[in-house]
């Protein structure tokens, strides 16, 4: 099963919730999750590798929602962050600091302290000048801290350029001569313990082929670190397992670890897994109602009160989310819509020369998979109140997040009095 949302009597449900209902409730436009689906992709990548044990740290960019946070943290989760702010919620949502482990290219002197200090479990460093300042922070606070290196193998993951990580020009990891260096030079960093490797090549990958060439690529430069009496503890294997959102047929996690646990034997690293998109992604729709309908001489528009500062994925990466109608109607009547936001720019768009069933103005749609990079993702551009985010758990429902108000646009600002 890949998520939790069913017609039943053409009216769409997420576990036993009827969407309808929730829309009544709260207004729209708003972002459901369905806790059954992501509890269940987290437990499917437990199971699959069971045989190694691995820290699975939930990559919290995808969605950072408390409530989600928690519900992955209690099964066991541990959590991948990337910024200061991301620490932050990590620690409201309860997560033990030993299981974070912090990515990315721009970690500030004031980010490092805040993670030093709270004693999360890994750093993973991107590059020699990050190395030299994360050993300079922690010299500062007296303490001792694990490191990764993260390495950039040179993989085409055969995915979005925009989500590309693990290609020589992009600006992700360390090339393996520089990783080396940095192993050979690790008397440098009085501090720093450098016990791992990290690897992250990219998102939504469908197949395993990338992941196998790359992890291969790593598994060779271990092998020639630990001849020269390196030793590593921390294997990294980063996130990037893609999911449906149309027709892709992206392996499973059991096909995934078939693939890649066969590499590792003998080997006794602990190894940890970064999963972001492959939890969260099929686990939320965004429930928009329409607006009006507009007829060009050149197309149909549906218009919705849901926009690309609500769901920026079709605009930013010409991303496919399938539309649901949150009732089907019996009416055979298909039409071929551009289904687009109130924002002014021709960008703001869900969905472009989609068929579905004829709209008509206050009908709610939903667009599936976008439990991803959804709402971690939204903006108050065009002075819009990000939406709310509710949460079903059975047949219980809760909003998990307030929709904004106009207040909160305004938060923080101040006129001075010389304008
Ligand atoms: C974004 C990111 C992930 C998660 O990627 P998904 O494609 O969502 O699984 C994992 N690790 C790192 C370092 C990332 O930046």
């Amino acid at each position: 099963m890949m998520h939790d949302f069913e017609y039943l009597n053409r009216e769409l449900y997420c576990e036993s919730v009827r969407v309808r209902d929730i829309a009544s409730r709260v207004g729209t436009p708003f972002y459901l999750y369905s806790y059954k689906t992501f509890t269940e992709h987290l437990m499917k990548l437990q199971k699959a590798f069971k045989l190694i044990d691995p820290l699975i740290c939930y990559s919290m960019k995808a969605n950072s929602n408390l409530a989600i946070l928690r519900s992955l943290v209690k099964k066991g989760a541990g959590l991948d962050i990337v910024s200061g702010g991301e620490l932050f919620r990590a620690r409201e949502a309860g997560c033990d600091p030993s299981k974070i482990v912090y990515a990315g290219v721009g970690k500030t002197d004031s980010e490092m302290e805040q993670a030093i200090r709270a004693g999360i479990l890994l750093f993973n460093v991107e590059s020699l000048q990050e190395l030299d300042r994360l050993e300079r922070v922690t010299a500062k606070l007296k303490r001792r801290i694990n490191v990764s290196l993260r390495i950039n193998p040179d993989v085409d993951p055969g995915t979005h350029a925009h989500i590309t990580t693990g290609k020589a020009e992009t600006k992700f990891g360390l090339d393996l001569d520089t990783a080396h260096l940095a192993f050979m030079r690790k008397d440098k960093y009085p501090h720093l313990s450098i016990c791992g490797v990290h690897v992250h090549i990219g998102s939504q990958i469908v197949k395993s082929e990338p992941f196998v060439k790359a992890f291969r690529k790593v598994l060779i430069f271990l092998t020639a670190l630990e001849r020269e009496g390196h030793r590593v503890k921390f294997l990294n294997l980063g996130g990037g397992l893609g999911i449906i959102y149309s027709d892709e047929r992206p392996q499973t996690a059991e096909q995934f670890a078939k693939q890649i646990l066969p590499l590792f034997q003998g080997r006794k690293y602990k190894v940890i897994l970064e999963p972001g998109r492959f939890i969260a992604g099929n686990s939320g729709i965004l429930v928009t109602r329409v607006i009006d309908t507009k007829q060009t001489k050149a197309k149909h528009f549906a218009i919705v009160d849901a926009g690309m500062n609500d769901l920026i994925r079709p605009a930013l990466y010409g991303s496919h989310h399938e539309i649901w109608p949150v009732r089907q109607t019996r009416a055979a009547k298909k039409v071929i819509y551009d289904v687009v936001g109130p924002i002014c720019e021709s960008g703001d768009f869900l969905a472009k020369n989609r068929k579905v069933q004829e709209l008509k103005a206050n009908d709610l749609i939903a667009f599936a998979s976008a439990g991803a990079y959804g709402f971690s993702m939204a903006s108050n551009y065009n002075a819009r109140p990000r939406a709310a985010e509710v949460l079903v758990r059975g047949s219980r429902f809760e909003v998990v997040r307030a929709r904004e108000t106009n207040q909160d646009l305004v938060r923080g600002e101040r006129i001075p009095k010389w304008v």
